[in-house]
């Protein structure tokens, strides 16, 4: 493995303390980021994993080392992040998976986002007085929690595309749990900063101690045992998924949600039952000479990587070498996230004009919006083709989350991006896993001040949009990019911001993910802390730009392919991640 040195403008080993990150947005307030490390990259010649953790990270290898394939390995990662990034994704929460076999050329979309319930209405997160509820409020109790899906999505992705037995996938992980594993500074960081995570006895007495001063977080380093997880997986092994959609598991869900002493959820057997994973076409759109590929609605990923991308070409043909990338960047944003939050919803209760999004003529005649010398401010969405008009509106993301990059050894690809939503999820924690709360990724109002209908309401059976963005950009047929992100919805600008600093400005991989995010999602501008130099800064409030600078946590696991060259990792510094590979 090669560590790569870092240019001193952008190196900084951040103490934890002063990573807080700032309430200046009242919108969005992260989950704490927890350092920034060396620039991480890598390089092997047959297969590689990249994951947000170390014993994910070997864990997929192992199983690829074995002859399994990309999504055998997505799925023995999946099983180990469920235990050693518990905060991040696990069997109680959805994902989105892009796959790409290498032999026939399909490219299919696996959907396993959660469902909400039958019974919810759209008035779901209103108040008595017709306000919408407090974020955390809301999230924390079975309220939030909707049908997991990601279970479902890996089996049935599993019997597409596995190699290895199902239950082979999940020894490494069962391994762990009964061994324990050593608790890392990251979830040790989040055990002690996010709010309210030890609410309910079994997360208390999982990852806290009774000291005299009352409940604290077990330290990092303490090794941690889940005996009940590994029961768990010794079940699904050996009965497969039904029992947690059908059997045992599902009837404890079920109860747990229901009786949460927080805020009880309205979950029911028929709901767990009905739930089924969608195979969605991927959406894909040409960026210069590469094709760009990613997932559709629900998430609006896809759709506004796409337009941010597309924007920026269309404005750079205007400019050519006279534009300003962080500007031209911060301008395509705010236009691109305009058209997200009026239209994207689940495509199967909303009508979403999604190639309208990203058609380029559209984008064109959008772009001319984009001045050169001035700031565009109250952005309205436009009016793509196929867009029946709506207004804007938004819902809360509060980044955990986990991205996994897998190539196997016969170039089958895996962009995989997992979710509980917020970190700690619902804080409901049975049979040693978390709950999500996803539903709080709905909008809380389901009506316009004149009673118009967001696209994103709550309403029954149906998916909560998402921003979870894994991409794979081919060149001349070939796959040559796997890259995702956790982070909310700003997952959309560090994914989109990555590709063009790799495609575009041709950085190379580990530096690119490593650099400054911008953040434009239509209220301001976010640019990173200590990863900005002060004339970039000052040339932009001059143009008039509203800017914070904040901390971000971004957790870009990027794959390279090239076919002399063969495969090049890299890993997001700010977060635990590991390139794995032989
Ligand atoms: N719930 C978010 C989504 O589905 C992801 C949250 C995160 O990245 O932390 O887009």
């Amino acid at each position: 493995m090669s560590w790569l040195g870092i240019k001193p403008l952008f190196f900084s080993v951040l103490c934890i303390g002063s990573l807080l990150a700032h309430a200046s947005n009242p919108i969005i307030v992260p989950e704490v980021a927890s350092g920034f490390s060396a620039i991480k990259s890598a390089n092997y010649s047959k297969a590689m994993a990249v994951t947000a953790n170390p014993h994910a990270s070997r864990a997929a290898v192992k199983i690829l080392r074995q002859g399994g394939s990309a999504v055998d390995a997505a799925i023995a990662a999946q099983l180990v992040l469920g235990l050693v990034e518990p905060q991040s994704s696990g069997i109680g929460g959805g994902a989105f998976m892009l796959h790409w076999q290498a032999r026939s050329g399909e490219l299919v979309v696996w959907d396993g986002r959660e469902t909400a319930p039958a019974s919810v209405s759209e008035a779901y997160y209103i108040n008595t007085d017709g306000q919408p509820m407090d974020f955390f409020s809301a999230v924390i109790g079975g309220h939030s929690v909707g049908v997991p899906g990601v279970l479902a999505m890996l089996e049935a992705s599993h019997k597409e595309h596995g190699k290895l037995p199902w239950a082979n996938l999940f020894k490494p992980a069962i391994i762990l749990a009964e061994q324990g594993f050593a608790i890392s500074e990251r979830l040790h960081i989040l055990l002690s900063r996010m709010p309210r995570v030890a609410v309910n006895p079994q997360i208390r007495e999982y990852f806290f101690h009774r000291s005299e001063t009352g409940w604290q977080p077990k330290t990092e380093g303490s090794v941690l045992q889940n005996l009940a997880y590994a029961q768990t997986l010794r079940r699904l092994a050996a009965l497969g998924v039904t029992d947690f959609y059908q059997g045992e598991l599902a009837k404890q869900i079920v109860q747990a949600v229901n009786n949460d002493p927080n805020r009880p959820g309205r979950l029911s057997l028929p709901d767990m039952k009905a739930y089924q994973p969608k195979k969605r076409e991927a959406l894909c759109g040409q960026f210069r000479i590469y094709r760009i590929c990613g997932v559709p609605p629900p998430s609006s990923g896809g759709t506004t990587v796409l337009a941010i991308l597309g924007l920026l070409e269309a404005y750079e043909s205007r400019y050519g070498e006279h534009a300003d990338w962080h500007h031209s960047f911060i301008e395509a944003s705010k236009l691109a996230f305009a058209d997200r939050n009026a239209y994207v919803g689940d495509p199967a209760f909303v009508s979403v004009p999604t190639q309208g999004m990203i058609d380029r003529d559209y984008l064109h005649q959008r772009a001319m919006l984009i001045r050169n010398n001035s700031v565009l401010s109250n952005v309205n969405a436009g009016l793509p083709p196929g867009a029946e008009p709506r207004l804007s509106s938004n819902s809360p993301e509060f980044p955990s989350t986990t991205h996994l990059s897998i190539v196997d050894a016969e170039g089958n690809v895996v962009s995989m991006t997992s979710s509980i939503e917020t970190a700690f999820g619902s804080r409901i924690m049975i049979g040693g896993f978390l709950l999500n709360n996803q539903l709080t990724d709905f909008s809380f109002m389901p009506r316009t001040a004149d009673g118009m209908p967001v696209a994103n309401r709550v309403q029954s059976g149906k998916r909560p949009r998402s921003s979870m963005s894994p991409t794979i950009v081919f060149k001349d047929g070939r796959a040559l990019l796997v890259i995702g992100s956790p982070g909310g919805t700003r997952i959309i600008n560090y994914v989109a911001g990555s590709l063009y600093r790799i495609l575009a400005k041709q950085l190379p991989l580990a530096e690119a993910i490593a650099d400054g995010h911008i953040i434009a999602m239509g209220y301001g501008v976010e640019l990173e802390s200590g990863r900005v130099d002060e004339s970039t800064l000052i040339r932009l409030r001059e143009r008039g730009h509203n800017i914070v600078l904040r901390d971000q946590t971004s957790g870009l696991h990027v794959i390279r392919i090239d076919e002399k060259a063969g495969l090049e990792g890299g890993a997001d510094p700010r977060r635990e991640g590991e390139i794995s590979g032989f």
